[in-house]
């Protein structure tokens, strides 16, 4: 059998990285088993649909390396792909299960169904949901209504008695009895348009699917699935119900727990191929101890066997850390080439950047590569080397246990010792700083943390002697009489 797989979406939101790692897992799947990955655009909730997330989505798979064998610009000969385009689909079949007796045509007004729920919550009646009030309408009566114009739904009839049973490959066998699905749900609304689970069952069997891997938070819908599959006749699909993604605190991943979105994170400064690593580890594991894994590897690699069951914990720290081992393995000029936009758009420098910018970006770039855990953090870690005048919070400058008259005594030997400096090598200034601090048996961490504030503003920085000797002796001596004057004027 040669596999085939789908990602369903439905574009009424920004990829959520949940959502991702399941088109990730299908995509992987797929080239892993020499099958085919088909991408089907679920749009047939009109309300909630928006262009923009149609766009988000293609981008976000583009940005992720993600391509699809099959879907809407790739005929593959199963389509159309996209849901909207196949309603004379859904509509032919809806027929076929009601000639059949699956389904049946529903008159109940809103009104009817509003004192149904009203009255069944009055009760507290065991039976929740539709009736099935219109299940036994005689066909005189149907014949009668439609004459009338009386608009109508279509819905699928679960049968009263028996158990479904539908294989997952994770989870292994599910068994519901048919009489806790929910009665008779709508696989046709009166507009005519399919619900969820009409047209995902039809596409699936349709597009020859054959293993259909989602989240689990879809476990509920499987049965009424599985029972569609059945009264077409046909078999279903293999199921591979995927892990929940969750926060620390073990409820799902949301914006409380910090970025969901895939746009997020790319605008945050990830990578690409720190979250495919990292979002390949959320519920799939190799072995017990590998974690660096390329988009090249997990094609070749990845497998069904090793998916769990429990939920997977999204990490943020550990993504941060992939993102900072993955930055350090990129090849210097494509690494410059990431960074240099991020500093235009920061203005830090100018576009295109100057051939004496790109001189000092060049000399910044080894010492704060080493640094970097977003690509983002360039525009802190490089700042000071381009811009004229800096402001500083002194507080930041006052080491702990020092107060303000203290933090000016370290500045004013700061001073002492950055003379000559541009004269000396790097060992020579090393060693000139640490006699210093010897001999007047000052802590090094206290010096330095005036002298970094002073002359970077921040107290991040890239190493202290390589960042003085980018900025000059000149300029770094003016930011510290700067921020000198300024304490002073503070006590
Ligand atoms: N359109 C559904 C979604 O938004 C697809 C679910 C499925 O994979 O069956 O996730
Ligand atoms: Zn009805």
């Amino acid at each position: 059998m040669s596999v085939r797989v789908r990602y369903a979406p439905s574009p009424t939101g920004l990829q959520h990285i949940g959502g991702v790692r399941t088109a990730v897992f299908n995509y992987f799947f797929a080239k892993a088993s020499g099958g085919k990955f088909i991408l089907r655009i679920e749009d047939t909730d009109r309300e909630r649909y928006n262009d923009e997330s149609l766009q988000d989505l293609y981008d976000t798979l583009n940005w992720l390396g993600i391509s699809w064998d099959e879907g809407p610009d790739r005929d593959g000969g199963f389509g159309p792909y996209v849901q909207s385009e196949r309603f004379d689909i859904y509509r032919k079949y809806t027929e076929k299960l009601i000639e059949s007796g699956h389904a049946y045509k529903c008159f109940c007004t809103e009104e009817r169904l509003e004192e149904l729920r009203e009255e069944q919550k009055k009760n507290k009646s065991k039976e929740q949901g539709y009736d099935r009030h219109c299940s036994s309408l005689s066909e005189k009566a149907v014949a009668a209504n439609l004459a009338e114009g009386k608009p109508y739904v279509v819905r699928f009839r679960i049968p009263v008695e028996g158990k479904t049973t539908l294989r997952d490959v994770i989870m292994g066998e599910i068994t519901r009895k048919n009489k806790d699905v929910s009665p008779d749900p709508i696989i046709l609304k009166s507009d005519g348009f399919p619900t969820y689970h009409l047209a995902n069952v039809i596409d699936d069997h349709m597009m020859g699917i054959t293993h259909v891997l989602r989240a689990q938070e879809w476990i509920p819908t499987g049965p009424l699935h599985v029972l569609l599959y059945k009264a077409f006749g046909w078999e279903p699909p293999l199921y591979c119900h995927l892990p929940l993604v969750v926060g620390k605190d073990g409820s799902k991943l949301s914006k409380r727990h910090g970025s969901t979105s895939v746009r997020e994170f790319r605008r945050g400064g990830y990578l690409p191929e720190a979250i495919i690593n990292y979002i390949s580890l959320l519920g799939w594991s190799f072995d017990d101890s590998r974690e660096f894994f390329s988009k090249e590897d997990l094609e070749k690699l990845f497998n069904l066997e090793k998916i769990n069951k429990a939920p997977a914990v999204f990490d943020y720290k550990k993504l941060e850390w992939f993102n900072g081992q993955y930055i350090r393995m990129k090849d210097h000029d494509e690494l410059k080439a990431l960074l240099m936009p991020i500093l235009i758009d920061a203005g830090i420098i100018g576009n295109p950047p100057s051939e004496e910018e790109k001189v000092v970006f060049n000399g910044a770039f080894p010492i704060i590569r080493e640094r970097l855990k977003l690509t983002t953090d360039v525009t802190d870690l490089v700042r000071f080397l381009f811009v004229d005048e800096l402001t500083w919070n002194s507080d930041d400058a006052v080491p702990k246990k020092m107060d303000k008259a203290g933090t000016i005594e370290m500045l004013k030997i700061a001073l002492e010792l950055l003379e000559g400096f541009d004269r000396r090598s790097e060992e020579e200034n090393e060693v000139h700083i640490n006699k210093a601090v010897e001999e007047k048996g000052i802590k090094l961490g206290d010096l330095m943390q005036p002298l970094r504030v002073a002359v970077t503003g921040t107290k991040m920085s890239p190493p202290m002697i390589q960042s003085l000797a980018l900025l000059g002796e000149d300029r770094a001596v003016k930011r510290v009489e700067g921020l000198l004057a300024q304490l002073k004027s503070e006590i």
